[in-house]
């Protein structure tokens, strides 16, 4: 089935999307997070969403939530690793799931720990973002594991079923993987390195890790890597007033966008991603 649109994001401007495009009747896959996004559960004291009075992120989530479920949205537990251009619409993995859509909304968030350079380079050659995929591959092998969610940790103990040895680079508090053949070196990986396939991670100590793999378990992929030819200003995604990008029938609100990261900025531009591919989809017709 090749859907209307594609939602990418379960945050706030996801949220916004989501609500138009179902108010509006299209058909939508919405692929992110079932418990929406760890920035909205995470702020301490919100004061400046219209309508709640000093909530928690919690409570703004919660409501977040009540309103997806009343009005009979789903949301897909994935992360899209590739999105590829088929012509007259996009192909999206996630996973080793494969969605298809004519439209797209991008609601990525910022990625805050980056991608290491080389990275985008070396995907598919010893880099992969989706352990179930390809950590068959690395069986008996050194790998590399840099995980921002401690949510991946099961993903981590599942390659370290598989392979040799794992170097693990955990970047939150009070990593929990732990395993005979797990070890987490002091230092961070700064790059990818290698000729064909990768051969080894440079350090920030200027060392070399020799590795056969590289696993990224993000909550967000390079936008680069995402999506490639999408046009980016700063490190976030270019848009005009429509929230168009540069690519045909892709659109883009909320913190990947650019500043203010704020969650009624992502609402709105989430609501003008929306409303923009309902005329783009008219005008296709
Ligand atoms: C501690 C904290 C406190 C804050 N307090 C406030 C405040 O008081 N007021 C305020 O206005 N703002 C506040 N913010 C900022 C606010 O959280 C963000 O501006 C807002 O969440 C942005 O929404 P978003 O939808 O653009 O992105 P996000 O909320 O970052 O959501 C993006 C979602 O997309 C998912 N995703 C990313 N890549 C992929 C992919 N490839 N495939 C599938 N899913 C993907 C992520 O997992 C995430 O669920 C706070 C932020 C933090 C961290």
């Amino acid at each position: 089935m090749v859907y209307d649109v594609a939602i990418i994001g379960t945050g706030p401007a996801g949220v916004s999307a989501a609500l138009n495009l179902k108010i509006h009747d299209k058909s939508f896959i919405w692929i992110g997070k079932k418990n929406l996004s760890d920035k909205i559960a995470r702020a301490e004291r919100i004061s400046n969403y219209p309508g709640f009075i000093d909530a928690s992120g919690k409570e703004l989530n919660d409501a977040f939530l009540k309103q997806v479920e009343a009005m009979g949205i789903e949301i897909t537990e994935a992360m899209v690793n590739q999105i590829m251009p088929m012509g007259d619409h996009y192909a999206l993995l996630a996973g080793p799931d494969f969605y298809e859509a004519k439209a797209l909304i991008l609601t990525t968030g910022v990625n805050q720990t980056g991608g290491l350079k080389g990275e985008a380079e070396f995907l598919g050659r010893g880099v992969s973002y989706c352990a179930t995929c390809d950590g068959g591959l690395y069986r008996g092998k050194t790998i590399a594991v840099v995980c921002n969610n401690a949510r991946f940790e099961h993903e981590a103990q599942f390659l370290a079923g598989l392979a040799e040895k794992v170097y693990f680079f955990p970047y939150y508090k009070n990593p929990g993987l732990t395993a005979d053949n797990v070890e987490a070196p002091a230092g961070r990986p700064v790059a990818v390195e290698g000729e064909m396939r990768v051969t080894a991670l440079k350090m920030n100590d200027g060392s070399s890790l020799p590795v056969d793999g590289l696993f990224c378990l993000r909550d967000s992929i390079s936008l680069g890597t995402l999506l490639p030819g999408l046009e980016t200003d700063g490190g976030h995604i270019a848009v005009d007033r429509k929230m168009a990008t540069n690519l045909p029938g892709v659109y883009a609100a909320g913190d990947c966008t650019g500043r203010p990261y704020q969650y009624t900025k992502a609402v709105g531009e989430g609501n003008v991603a929306a409303h923009s591919i309902l005329d783009y989809l008219a005008e296709k017709k």
